[in-house]
């Protein structure tokens, strides 16, 4: 008999990610990327069997999207209502204070991620929809949220708290929480699985740069600063967020600009970043604009590295002694010249990039920096899904 498996279910703001999978193997049954939910033209990208089928049409929610995806898995032959799932695997942004460990899902959960969705309001919302689908359409399988926040959940204070009236940010859970925590935990795992090295014992920077970015700091296996806050806005510059800003310029937005909150809100979630700087969210775009000559582009690439490195500074002086420096994500995967911008001119402090190494592609965990960097450079590709299906199988089997 085949061992169960976990269908996992990863929904953003306006795409959705499917996986179903064997989680102690980690073989894939089908994986699916949902894009543009909501827009005119949708795309679905299903993988199955060894095909690959793409189609466009109009999806106008995220109800309408898995029953696309059902469709789909029934075209390849799998009836979902059929397969011996053992737990349907959330990932939810953000369980504020009392949700952080992978947790049953019923209406008391449902409630709470609600609750706080004003502090994930571009994920929790449709975090929701996934999970109602789901239970909708397997309501006998347990259905499991895995939480962003969870692996920081143990940040100290000195990292964790902002520096404002205490009472203030007692009484409404004003502190940083952290996001990409499943991505940060598996790929520091992966890291030192990989080269051979006891994780408790390792301190570690992961830099997990996609549409979302965030980097954190581990030492011997603990986490102890990362780059997101109170909101997944803060930090580095992302696709459409802006990271840090001096938050008087919030203030100022309202005061002196006019804009209302909700018109901040998406001035500083959705037309910040790179998009608010050159026009482009996806990093492959402005990666042709800045070899196309676009000026703002290359002022948004600059924007971004300088970030980046002024992150990377202050983890190497919390840290004093990094193991492993990982890229993960999207671009941290995929853009060398961003691996190497970002680490340039580091070797007084014990890091080299070896540019042959940090061109080669791949999908499997691999080294970049020379052999005589004191801290080891790697490119390790995430599997969140993975990750997910691993902490949900493991809480229903308890
Ligand atoms: P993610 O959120 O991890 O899916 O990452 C999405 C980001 O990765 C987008 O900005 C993409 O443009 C970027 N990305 C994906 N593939 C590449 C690539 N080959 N080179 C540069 N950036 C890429």
């Amino acid at each position: 008999m085949s061992a169960p498996l976990v269908l996992v279910i990863n929904a953003g703001s306006s795409s959705l990610k499917y996986q179903l999978l064997e989680p102690d193997s980690g073989e894939v049954t089908a994986d699916g990327l949902i894009e543009r939910i909501g827009e005119p033209v949708s795309v679905i990208t299903h993988e199955q069997g060894g095909s690959e089928t793409v189609e466009e049409l109009s999806l106008p929610d995220h109800g309408a999207a898995i029953a696309k995806a059902l469709e789909l898995f029934a075209a390849k032959g799998t009836d979902l209502a059929q397969v011996d799932l053992c737990a349907v695997g959330h990932r939810v942004v953000h369980g504020g204070r009392s949700l952080y460990e992978p947790t049953l899902i019923d209406q008391h959960v449902i409630d709470e991620i609600e609750r706080v969705s004003p502090l994930a309001p571009l994920h929790n919302p449709p975090n929701l929809v996934g999970i109602e689908a789901a239970q909708a359409l397997f309501p006998d399988v347990p259905q499991v949220a895995v939480f962003d926040t969870g692996f920081f959940h143990g940040l100290p204070d000195k990292s964790a708290l902002y520096a404002i009236d205490r009472e203030v940010s007692e009484k409404y859970a004003l502190r940083r929480y952290g996001f990409h925590g499943t991505s940060h935990d598996y790929v520091s795992h992966r890291a030192a699985e990989f080269l051979g090295r006891d994780y408790a014992s390792t301190n570690q920077i992961v830099a997990h740069l996609g549409n979302g970015a965030s980097m954190s700091a581990i030492r011997d296996g603990r986490p102890v600063d990362t780059t997101m806050g109170l909101t997944p806005l803060e930090g580095l510059v992302m696709g459409t967020r802006c990271g840090d800003i001096d938050p008087g310029l919030l203030l100022h937005l309202n005061r002196v600009v006019g804009l209302s909150v909700d018109e901040i809100d998406h001035l500083l979630n959705k037309q910040s970043g790179l998009k608010g700087l050159c026009g482009e969210n996806d990093f492959r775009s402005v990666t042709q604009m800045i070899e196309a000559g676009n000026a703002d582009a290359k002022t948004a690439y600059d924007i971004y590295i300088h970030r980046l490195r002024r992150y990377f500074g202050a983890y190497l002086v919390e840290l004093g002694r990094t193991d492993i420096i990982s890229f993960t994500a999207g671009v941290g995967e995929n853009a060398a010249g961003v691996r190497a911008d970002s680490l340039a001119g580091l070797e007084g402090f014990g890091i080299a990039i070896d540019p042959e190494r940090n061109a080669v592609r791949g999908h499997e965990p691999r080294v970049i920096s020379t052999d005589d960097s004191r801290t080891t450079v790697l490119v390790v590709p995430t599997n969140e899904e993975l990750a997910i299906a691993r902490q949900a199988k493991a809480l229903v089997a308890s």
